[in-house]
C-alpha cells in the first residue's frame, strides 16, 4: 500500500525552494569575486557549487573555505598539490587543468555557468556547459566574438539560455524585455576609455599605467587595455550582433563617458528604451542569476539630482583603430572575428609588459587578419587552428626587444 509520510513532502518542497547551484569559471577575477558577493548577499537563492582560478590559488582557497563548493578547479596544474594541500581538511574535489574545466560544468548539480575567465580559454568550457544543457551567465565574451555563430547553433540544439552579464548587453536585454517587435537600432554606449580626448600624438606615447586607469569602471588588467583600445566596444558589437541576432549596420556606438546609460533599443516606431544606472557589474550578475525576477540588492541608487550632464558623442575610428577592425571582421565573417580576437589577446599582453606601443596594436592586428588563412565557415577545430595560427603570426610581428 503507498503511504505519504509528511517527510515525503520534502524533496518536492526542496525542488520548489533549490537554491541555484552556480559554477563560476574564473572566480578569483573582478567578475568571479562580484558574482561571489551577488551570493553571498543571497544565501537563500544561491549557493556556489564550482569555483575555478588559473593561478590565484591562495584566493581559491580563501573563497572555497567561505564557500564551501562541492569542487574547484586549478587551470595552471603547478599549483594543483599546494591547493589540494591547502584544502585537506574540507570535503571539497580538487582538479587542476583546462580539461577539469571542461569536466566540472557537465555536473549534474550544476544549475547554471558564469563564464568569468578571460579570452579564447573561455570557449572549450563554454561548449562543455551548453552541450550540457547548462543555462550560462556569459561574461565571456571572447566566447561570441570567435565563435558567435556556433555557440548559437549549440544554444539552439541544446536549449540552452544565454544571458549577458556585460553591462551594455544587459542593459540591451532589459530593454527588449517584454518586447515581442524586431529591433530597428541597438545604441551601444562607450565610456571611451581614459584617451577618448587623447590626439594621435598622444595616444603614440601612451603607458600601460595610464591604459590601466579607467575612468568609471574597476575590471581586469586584459578587459581595461580593451577599453582603452576600444578593441573592448568592437567585441561588443560582434557579441551583440550574436546575442540579439541584429546585423552590425544596425548597432551605433555612441561614446557616453559618464557610463550611467548602459545601452538603449531603438524600436520601428522611434521609441527608445534604455537602462541606466551606477557603473555596478554586480547588477547585470545578479539579473543574470535570478532572471526571470529581479531580487532586492543593498547597491548604490542612481542620484539624480547629482547627473548635470550626460553627453553622447560620435566614436572616433581613426584614432580608435580597433573599433574599426571589429566591424571589418563582421563583415568578413567566418574566422575573422577570431583572428581579430587571438591577435588582439597577444599584442593586448605585449602592451601590458611593454613589448609594443599602443598604436602598434591595431596596425599588428589588422597585419594578422591579412596574413592569417580565412575560413569561411569554420567548425570548432577551425576555430582552435585559426587561434594558433593568428597568435603566432601576431607575435612574429611584434617588434624584436
Ligand atoms: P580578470 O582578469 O579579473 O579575471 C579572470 C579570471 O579568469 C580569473 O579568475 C583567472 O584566474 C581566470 N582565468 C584567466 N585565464 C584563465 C585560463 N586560461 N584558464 C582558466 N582560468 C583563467 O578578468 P575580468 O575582468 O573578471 O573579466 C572576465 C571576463 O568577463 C572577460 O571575458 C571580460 O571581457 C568579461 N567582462 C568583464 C567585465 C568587468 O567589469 N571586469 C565587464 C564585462 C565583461
Ligand atoms: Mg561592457
Amino acid at each position: 500500500m503507498l503511504r505519504f509520510h509528511r517527510n515525503e513532502q520534502i524533496p518536492y518542497m526542496r525542488q520548489e525552494q533549490r537554491k541555484k547551484q552556480i559554477a563560476i569559471l574564473g572566480s578569483t577575477g573582478s567578475i568571479g569575486t562580484q558574482a561571489l558577493q551577488v551570493i553571498a548577499e543571497h544565501p537563500d537563492r544561491f549557493e556556489a557549487r564550482i569555483l575555478t582560478a588559473n593561478n590565484r590559488w591562495e584566493l581559491l582557497a580563501q573563497q572555497a573555505r567561505q564557500f564551501k563548493p562541492a569542487a574547484v578547479v586549478i587551470a595552471n596544474e603547478d599549483h594543483y598539490p599546494t591547493l589540494r594541500q591547502a584544502l585537506s581538511d574540507l570535503p571539497i574535489a580538487v582538479y587542476a587543468g583546462a580539461d577539469a574545466l571542461c569536466q566540472v560544468v557537465e555536473s549534474a548539480e550544476v544549475d547554471m555557468v558564469l563564464t568569468a575567465m578571460v579570452g579564447f580559454a573561455g570557449l572549450p568550457p563554454t561548449i562543455a556547459a551548453i552541450r550540457a544543457g547548462k543555462p550560462i551567465a556569459l561574461a565571456n565574451k571572447e566566447t561570441m566574438v570567435v565563435a558567435g555563430e556556433l555557440i548559437n547553433g549549440l544554444c539552439r540544439e541544446h536549449g540552452v539560455p544565454i544571458l549577458p552579464v556585460d553591462s551594455e548587453h544587459s542593459a540591451i536585454f532589459q530593454s527588449l524585455m517584454g518586447e515581442v517587435s524586431p529591433i530597428d537600432k541597438i545604441i551601444l554606449t562607450a565610456s571611451g576609455g581614459p584617451f577618448r580626448t587623447f590626439t594621435r600624438e598622444q595616444l603614440a606615447d601612451v603607458t600601460p599605467a595610464m591604459a590601466l586607469r579607467h575612468p568609471n569602471w574597476d575590471m581586469g588588467a586584459k578587459i581595461t587595455i580593451d577599453s582603452a583600445s576600444m578593441m573592448n566596444k568592437g567585441f561588443e558589437v560582434i557579441e551583440a550582433k550574436w546575442l540579439f541576432n541584429v546585423e552590425p549596420e544596425r548597432i551605433q556606438v555612441v561614446v557616453h563617458p559618464q557610463s550611467v546609460v548602459h545601452s538603449a533599443v531603438q524600436f520601428a516606431d522611434g521609441a527608445v528604451k534604455a537602462q541606466l544606472g551606477v557603473p555596478d557589474m554586480r547588477v547585470p550578475i545578479q539579473l543574470a542569476f535570478s532572471f526571470p525576477e529581479r531580487l532586492q540588492s543593498s547597491f548604490e541608487r542612481l542620484d539624480w539630482f547629482s547627473m548635470h550632464d550626460l553627453t553622447f558623442e560620435r566614436p572616433d575610428t581613426e584614432r580608435f583603430r580597433c573599433l574599426a577592425l571589429a566591424y571589418e571582421a563582421l563583415h568578413q565573417g567566418g574566422n575573422a572575428p577570431c583572428i581579430v580576437n587571438a591577435a588582439n589577446e597577444i599584442v593586448n599582453r605585449a602592451f601590458l609588459e611593454e613589448r609594443c606601443a599602443f598604436l602598434e596594436m591595431p596596425a599588428i592586428i589588422e597585419r594578422t587578419l591579412q596574413q592569417t588563412s580565412f575560413i569561411k565557415q569554420p567548425t570548432y577545430e577551425d576555430y582552435l587552428a585559426t587561434d594558433a595560427e593568428a597568435r603566432r603570426i601576431a607575435a612574429s610581428l611584434l617588434s624584436p626587444q
